[in-house]
């Protein structure tokens, strides 16, 4: 397993939508690993593969609340399949965006489909944090993120932030 780097705003990258995963291969089985791997050292509780810059449909999960019981879960190809009526405002941040957290409104419950890494098809309902975070992820897929669920005044504020910092690096200051 292999720690890789973060994408991190404004790489453009972060607005690419990812190819569903064809086959589960030795090669996605290794993203799988390497993306649990970089997660659990953010620390983060979900990871979308384009945030390593890998355009597929892949995402790594923990919403255990406990730090020694991992409960890692890997998504190929998840969607939502139902989402509630009723929202639920959570406060999101983002292993792209570190550092700034905002509340976000999303649907309270939603039920998912994804593929295993045994290749079978699961359905599963989800609620609280892992609602929030199986949505969060799969926004990620199609190239959304947090920020654009604010306003726009808080929107740009946060990417001219980001933008100047990434300038200020590549200035090698
Ligand atoms: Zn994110």
């Amino acid at each position: 397993m292999t720690i890789r780097p973060l994408v991190i705003l404004p790489d453009p990258k972060l607005r690419l939508v990812s190819e569903p995963v064809a086959t589960i291969t030795d090669e996605i089985r290794k993203l799988a690993d390497d993306m649990l791997e970089t997660m659990y050292d953010a620390p983060g509780v979900g990871l979308a593969a384009i945030q390593i810059g890998v355009p597929l449909r892949v995402v790594t999960m923990d919403v255990s609340k406990t730090e020694n019981e991992h409960q890692p879960m890997v998504l190929i190809n998840p969607e939502i399949v139902w989402a509630s009526d009723e929202k639920r405002v959570y406060e999101e941040g983002c292993l792209s965006i570190p550092e700034y957290y905002e509340e976000v409104e999303r649907p309270d419950r939603v039920r998912f489909r994804y593929m295993s890494l045994q290749g079978e098809t699961i359905e599963q309902e989800a609620a609280e944090l892992m609602a929030t975070c199986v949505q969060h992820e799969i926004d990620h897929l199609n190239g959304i993120l947090f920020i654009d669920y604010l306003s726009k005044l808080k929107r740009d504020r946060v990417v001219t932030k980001f933008k100047k910092a990434a300038k200020r690096e590549v200035g090698g200051a």
